[in-house]
């Protein structure tokens, strides 16, 4: 048997090898996006070590495209500074300021570019053609024009993306919402026709669980683009959900892999190029402290309700999640549901006034929920999976606040304590730590 499974292995690397040298054009695609997020450029030497990273690209012969993020945690300092100026900073100027720390990293990875002797030129968003609709700080990009992008790599520049924004029709300044610069990666990716886009972190991938919380978690070699987009609405911060959104509707390739070494990370593609066994299970447990849950105690239950509640939120651009209505007692019923915390305090200015005028009794908030998920495509046709993941949690002593499902994700809430101790029983009851 060992016999057997060394055989194989080496004869794959005898392949890989003789194609290395055969048939570099195979390895080495013409076009590629990198995306480099903040904490890979958080100083001026990783800085430096992610422009010698693009120039060794480039110096392979491959057109390379930079995307990168604000250095470290420079978007939250600004966001922070803009707040003891204001309490509710005005959205046009907040997207302008947020906006210069993309701008920031850009123009400093292109003066380390030319240290390298790499020709690179640092683009914002607006010089590089991205398009963006009205909404300041979470605009969605509606078109790229990447002709100043191929003008610079026709001309055999490196061009380098300040990520995270765009121009709107009003010529104004606006930013993509919080981790946006994946967003700009996929996007001009596709825009240009990249042959793959890659997003490199400080972490080696896309693991079965937070290792930080789980350390028997497991790097995902594959994982297609519906279970990272379940992933990433249901709290991990692997890539920005509209990324992946992205990347299955125009069927860009996505790797996401580490900005310090070369391992090779996880590829995200289709889901039926995924190897059977891969599909049918578990892939990953996601968690998410960010989540505040609003209730509005004994609404009468009626047509209309829930529009009346729900629409003036959703035109203020706050996304709401996991929406529980009880059932009702005497046409009176309870309507609950959660929002980012930093959305919270907006929330409650709106739903308080919209609550009394419909007569409920009272408006109550808590700021420390999280949510804990499982996510795997095998969910859609195995009913088994709820009961297990119940089971798992009531065992580890976690009351289930509420619940809620898609076709591939079952989603738990549960007070913020209990998140380490249900992730790790979820990861156990699913045998994530067994490839
Ligand atoms: N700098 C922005 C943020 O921290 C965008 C990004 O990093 O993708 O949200
Ligand atoms: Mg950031």
């Amino acid at each position: 048997m060992e016999g057997a499974v060394l055989l194989c292995l080496s004869s794959r690397r005898r392949g890989q090898e003789s194609r290395g040298t055969t048939l570099p054009s195979v390895l080495v695609p013409g076009l590629i996006v990198q995306k480099y997020g903040g904490s890979s450029v958080a100083t001026t030497d990783l800085i430096r070590n992610v422009a010698r990273r693009l120039a060794r690209v480039h110096a392979s012969g491959t057109r390379v495209v930079g995307v990168v993020s604000a250095m470290g945690d420079a978007t939250d300092d600004l966001l922070a500074v803009a707040k003891r100026v204001i309490a509710d900073p005005p959205d046009r100027e907040l997207a302008l300021l947020l906006s210069t720390g993309e701008v920031v990293t850009a123009a400093l990875m292109t003066m380390a570019l030319r240290a390298e002797g790499r020709d690179a030129t640092a683009l914002t968003g607006f010089q590089a053609g991205i398009r963006t609709n009205l909404v300041h700080t979470k605009a969605q990009i509606v078109d790229i024009d990447p002709s100043r992008i191929h003008r610079e790599l026709d001309a055999g520049a490196i061009p380098i993306i300040a990520g995270y924004q765009g121009w709107t029709d009003d010529q104004d300044i606006a930013v993509l919402g919080r981790g946006g610069s994946d967003t700009t990666a996929v996007a001009v990716a596709v825009a240009i026709g990249a042959d793959r886009c890659e997003i490199l972190k400080d972490v080696d991938g896309i693991f079965s669980a937070d290792p930080r919380l789980v350390p028997t978690a497991r790097k995902l070699d594959l994982i297609s683009y519906e279970e990272i987009l379940e992933l990433a609405l249901a709290g991990s911060q692997v890539l920005h959900p509209r990324a992946a959104e992205l990347g299955e509707t125009y069927g860009m390739p996505i790797v996401v892999r580490s900005s310090f070494h070369d391992a090779e990370g996880t590829t995200i593609v289709r889901g039926d190029a995924m190897p059977l066994e891969g599909r049918e299970r578990v892939r990953a447990i996601a968690h998410d402290y960010d989540v505040a849950r609003i209730t509005i105690v004994a609404v009468p239950d009626r047509p209309g309700i829930a529009h009346a509640i729900f629409a003036p939120i959703e035109a203020a651009a706050i996304s709401v999640d996991v929406i529980v209505q009880n059932v009702s007692h005497r046409n009176v019923t309870d309507i609950s549901f959660t929002v980012s915390r930093t959305d919270l305090a907006r929330t409650l200015r709106i739903v308080e006034p919209v609550a009394r005028g419909m007569g409920a009794s009272e408006v109550t908030s808590s700021a420390t929920m999280a949510k804990v998920s499982i996510v795997g495509s095998g969910m859609v046709a195995n009913p088994g999976y709820a009961a297990r993941m119940f089971g798992a949690l009531a065992e580890a002593g976690c009351n289930i606040v509420s619940i809620t499902t898609s076709e591939i994700r079952i989603t738990c809430l549960v007070d913020e304590s209990q998140v380490p101790v249900a992730v790790r029983a979820l990861h156990e009851a699913f045998r994530l730590d067994l490839a």
